[in-house]
């Protein structure tokens, strides 16, 4: 294996100028053990300026390829979400390739979601007393409960803050200091209650007349 040898890789490297992928094709394994191979070699890595320049030397490869920066894998230039700017006629290949991107993207909202069910449990938890159940049934799974506007103008208060539900009624209740006009109600007790006007289990006060 020629990667093995330090003089050899240093000289594919640094005086040949090529990248991880290129040598790695010639050895015939994959741009990663190049890189661990660097790394035991103790051969200095490019920064990213020398990585630009070398990306763009002139090699035609580099026209219809360029590296990611993040996972390191020399692509085609249709793996990356290409800009192209509306008042402009250049284009703007991002650094990310579109896998990466998307990890990235995913990663994101996994984190935004996760985050979302914090603000939710804290709502419910101050809107039930510290109980986190059902305030007619008792149901104590989080799943099922949601915020329940004690006075009936759901829908009323929704149309008021433009639609406003889920995630962004929660953001909204934060927001404004956690009005005193909500309860917590499982989704059964609060189905029944919006379309019969009571809940069969008779367990709320406006119930039992
Ligand atoms: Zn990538
Ligand atoms: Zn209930
Ligand atoms: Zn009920």
């Amino acid at each position: 294996m020629d990667y093995k040898n330090k003089d050899w890789l240093q000289n594919q490297y640094i005086d040949l100028k090529k990248n991880t992928y290129e040598i790695s094709e010639i050895c015939g394994c994959s741009r990663h053990t190049i890189g661990i191979w660097i790394k035991k070699h103790n051969i200095r890595k490019r920064s990213i300026s020398e990585l630009n320049k070398i990306r763009y030397r002139g090699n035609t490869d580099n026209l219809t390829k360029k590296i990611c920066n993040k996972c390191g894998n020399l692509k085609l230039i249709k793996d990356f979400y290409i800009i192209q700017r509306s008042n402009r006629k250049d284009i703007t290949i991002p650094n990310k390739c579109k896998d990466c991107h998307n990890k990235d993207c995913k990663k994101y909202n996994d984190k935004r979601k996760l985050s979302d069910q914090k603000r939710r449990i804290l709502v419910l938890i101050h809107y039930s007393e510290g109980k986190l159940e059902c305030k007619c049934c008792g149901e104590k799974n989080i799943e099922f409960l949601q915020l329940d506007h004690k006075n009936g103008d759901g829908a009323e208060h929704r149309k008021k803050l433009g639609g406003c539900r889920g995630s962004s009624m929660y953001r909204w209740v934060i927001r404004n200091n956690y009005p005193n006009m909500f309860r917590v109600l499982c989704v059964n007790c609060n189905f029944s209650k919006g379309a019969y006007g009571y809940c069969p289990h008779r367990n709320l006060p406006e119930d039992i007349i």
